[in-house]
């Protein structure tokens, strides 16, 4: 046994400390980004917040508006290939800069994610999702698809510390997804104790990516705008996001109306839920790391994302960032034990 004793911060433990600017207004600040992925070099320019790939959030209804304001969608793996073709046919091309394929390490998944590619050669981009990033298995799946799929962008995850982000960016990754147990539906922790803070764990895998040539999304734990602004200025190149984007029109789900309330069901992709309808149940060799929840349903996406970019682009004004890129830079965190005034939250 070994403790290490530095201490490892998440998203409530700093706050960002406002700086000398020369900008007159939000409105000068832009968030899009230009990046050359590692292995492809291929270019992408957009905004780079993502959807989560889980049934309650990465759909192609989500992708269509994400897409149009040119954010990123990680649709999930549980579409059929029927339900890609019909998708594909009635989209415009670009939406192909701002989806990915999600797939997990089974044979079944793998051979899944080859016919959709195959039908579909505009496709650009593979997301290979696990929970746990560690083992040999997965890093030779991330190696396999490399192989078969030289021209796509490959982002692999979730790992939580920069030796394994360096191991699967050699193994053919571009991108490196990272967050082990901060998402809001994630019970990770709680059953199993094992995590990292993710403030710290990106400013570490930030840190060994770039060093490589690579690029992370921070995957998971943002609760608010703030949050987001938080992730980037650790230096995360994307930060992905589940909840925030939850309970939404385009989120999928059934709208469950209560005593004159609408609400829409949100599960983990590892829950009970999700394993009941996705594969018949919870295997008896393991037990659900996710939980379900019902939350107020929040209309349209697009409200919530403005609302978003509103926030990041405040943030960027407050130290003085003209674009996103600069953020990081710009960036000092102070340490804090205390965060926003509840005394009128419910
Ligand atoms: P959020 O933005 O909601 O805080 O976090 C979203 C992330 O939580 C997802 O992108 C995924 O990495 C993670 N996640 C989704 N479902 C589950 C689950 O059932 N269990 C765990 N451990 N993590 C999950």
């Amino acid at each position: 046994m070994r403790i290490e004793n530095d201490i490892k911060l998440g998203f409530k433990d700093v706050m960002i400390r406002p700086k000398r600017s020369t900008l007159k207004s939000r409105s000068e600040v832009s968030l899009k980004r230009n990046f050359t992925f590692l292995h492809t070099q291929k270019e992408w320019e957009g905004i780079p917040i993502m959807a989560a790939n889980m049934d309650t959030v990465g759909t192609f209804e989500m992708a269509e508006v994400l897409a149009e304001q040119k954010l990123f969608t990680a649709i999930h793996k549980h579409y059929s290939l029927l339900e890609w073709k019909t998708f594909l046919n009635s989209v415009k091309p670009t939406i192909f800069n701002h989806i990915a394929v999600s797939t997990g390490t089974s044979e079944e998944d793998s051979n899944k994610l080859q016919e959709i590619l195959k039908e579909h050669p505009k496709l650009q981009f593979i997301c290979i999702d696990v929970a746990n990033g560690y083992s040999e298995h997965f890093v030779a799946f991330v190696k396999k698809t490399r192989e078969k799929n030289k021209d796509k962008v490959i982002i692999a995850g979730n790992v939580v510390t920069g030796e394994m982000v360096e191991e699967l960016l050699l193994a053919g990754a571009d991108i490196v997804k990272v967050g082990i147990g901060p998402g809001s539906v994630c019970t990770t922790r709680v059953k199993t104790g094992v995590g990292y803070p993710q403030l710290s764990s990106i400013i570490e895998c930030a840190d060994a990516a770039h060093g490589l040539g690579g690029q992370i999304i921070s995957d998971g734990g943002c609760t608010v705008p703030g949050d987001v602004a938080k992730a980037f200025g650790g230096g995360a190149d994307f930060v992905m996001l589940g909840g925030m984007f939850a309970g939404h029109e385009e989120s999928g789900g059934e709208l469950i109306e209560e005593n004159g309330k609408a609400f829409k069901l949100f599960y983990g992709m590892s829950s009970e839920t999700a394993m009941q309808k996705h594969v018949g149940g919870v295997a008896n060799y393991r037990a659900s790391e996710g939980k379900t929840v019902k939350i107020s349903y929040k209309g349209n996406v697009i409200a919530t994302i403005k609302d978003l970019l509103g926030g990041l682009r405040s943030a960027c004004t407050y130290v003085g960032a003209k674009r996103l890129k600069e953020l990081t830079k710009r960036t000092t965190f102070i340490r804090v034990q205390e965060q926003h005034n509840q005394v009128f939250s419910d």
